[in-house]
């Protein structure tokens, strides 16, 4: 990309250290810089259009440009525009949003409590119930389980959670009480010969070695995407939910449901709770809670979980914990309005009914000989490509592709090489098969270029 002098490219590379980018590579390439956006569509600064086959960062559910968004921030705006939760004070929408997530709750949930990304919504997860052991009186339950490939942050203690290298390598984490189990990807992590049903119940046993080899009275909650998401897309084999869930009841060890991609609707569902018919104590919510128009996240807590609490902030004297932003009534007032948009739409029928197509089309992907796997759910999918295609370098060949998509106006995101899509909810079926020609067409010209 040619960078002219005081254009924004160029005071981009200048100015902005990026998230997930090589800063070197940047300052050769500079950025794709985003002007506006309209439905599952949005324009760069040239007025070059693209599909927004990622949703932003897997959260744009209803789409760009949604004028109900605008005009609830705008009101809550000149309303008021700022009030905090702490030391026992209120305000309207964060009462609101906060019943109205745990009516939503498709599990009984006690209370929720408002924090500003999914990385700080596992990270108080992780403090809670910490805080939670001490007041039960269990100070050596402090261990966490999370799974190789999982996304859940990037804070210290949820990047430990993280089981993906680049969020430990020169971080020195993961943290030390932070353990990974195996991940539940059939084609990678199967033995010779296993069949998948074997392997969802080694995937439990192995959670189970884990477990006793630790002290099972040390664990204190295993933290798990219903459908792992920026780890790749991993759908999980049949039978892994249902073999993993008895042995965290067996062992007494809390069961976190981080449905920050997951939730309202991606999954066909609501939640993804509901799709594996889960029994989480605590789900942490973001991105489609406002299609992040806002910032925002959610953490709900059963009452399992929240009367120690209370017992020991009572004992304490104070719940010692907090952000400023925390249930910022802006953005709970745009949260409200979105799953006001969500349900009136019934964009959650919407995506049940426009999945069989999606799916279809993702799958047909594997057409292209590049392509080794499809795997997805609902309007969540990926097509994993075969690395040893253009080199041996894990990532340069899903790097090439997504290079292409751009070009040719789909905005993707891979995942080392396996490319993902997950657009926006409200995305038709004829923008489905628009969105996969393009995927099509760049698939082969990149194995032409090969
Ligand atoms: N959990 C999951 C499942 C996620 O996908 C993400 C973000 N991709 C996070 C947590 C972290 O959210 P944030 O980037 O808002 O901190």
């Amino acid at each position: 990309m040619a960078q002219l002098p005081n254009s924004l490219e160029a005071r981009d590379t200048a100015f902005q250290l990026h998230s997930y980018a090589d800063a070197r590579r940047q300052e050769e390439t500079g950025a794709l810089v985003i002007e506006k956006g309209e439905g599952i569509y949005v324009e760069d600064i040239n007025g070059k259009r693209y599909i927004e086959g990622m949703a932003g960062l897997w959260s744009v559910a209803v789409g760009f440009g949604e004028k109900r968004l605008v005009d609830a921030a705008a009101r809550q705006m000149e309303k008021l525009p700022y009030y905090h939760t702490f030391t026992y004070k209120s305000h309207g929408p964060s009462i609101e949003l906060a019943e109205k997530l745990v009516e939503m709750a498709p599990v009984p949930m006690s209370k929720a409590y408002f924090t500003n990304s999914g990385s700080e919504a596992n990270d108080t997860a992780i403090k809670l119930i910490w805080y939670r052991s001490n007041a039960l009186g269990q100070p050596e339950r402090k261990k966490i389980i999370s799974r190789v490939r999982g996304y859940h942050g990037v804070t210290i203690a949820s990047a430990s959670l993280t089981g993906l290298p680049n969020n430990h390598r020169s971080f020195d984490l993961p943290l030390p009480q932070i353990l990974h189990t195996t991940c539940p990807h059939y084609r990678t992590m199967k033995k010779d010969g296993e069949s998948e049903a074997d392997f969802a119940k080694r995937c439990a046993q192995d959670l189970e070695d884990l477990i006793l080899a630790e002290g099972p009275e040390t664990i204190a909650a295993f933290f798990a995407e219903p459908v792992m998401g920026a780890g790749g897309v991993v759908v999980p084999p049949d039978g892994y939910w249902q073999a993993v869930q008895p042995v965290l009841k067996k062992y007494d060890i809390l069961f976190v449901a981080d449905e920050v991609i997951c939730g309202f609707g991606r999954t066909g569902n609501m939640f993804g709770t509901e799709t594996y018919n889960l029994q989480p104590d605590m789900m942490t919510l973001s991105k489609a809670l406002s299609s992040s128009y806002q910032p925002i996240s959610a953490l709900l807590i059963n009452d399992t979980v929240y009367q120690p609490i209370a017992d020991e902030s009572h004992k304490i004297g104070v719940l010692g914990h907090g952000y400023t932003g925390s249930g910022h009534p802006v953005a709970a007032a745009v949260a409200l309005e979105n799953l006001k948009i969500i349900e009136e739409r019934d964009l959650v029928g919407h995506v049940r009914a426009i999945a069989p197509t999606f799916q279809k089309r993702l799958a047909g992907l594997a057409e292209n000989p590049l392509v080794i796997e499809t795997r997805g759910i609902g309007l969540i999918g990926a097509a994993e490509l075969s690395h040893e295609a253009l080199a041996a370098t894990p990532g340069a060949l899903g790097a090439k592709t997504n290079a292409m998509f751009h070009d040719k106006g789909l905005i993707s995101r891979n995942m080392l090489d396996a490319m993902a899509f997950c657009p926006p909810l409200i995305i038709t079926e004829a923008q489905v098969n628009e969105l996969f020609d393009i995927a099509e067409a760049g698939l082969k010209a990149v194995q032409e270029s090969l």
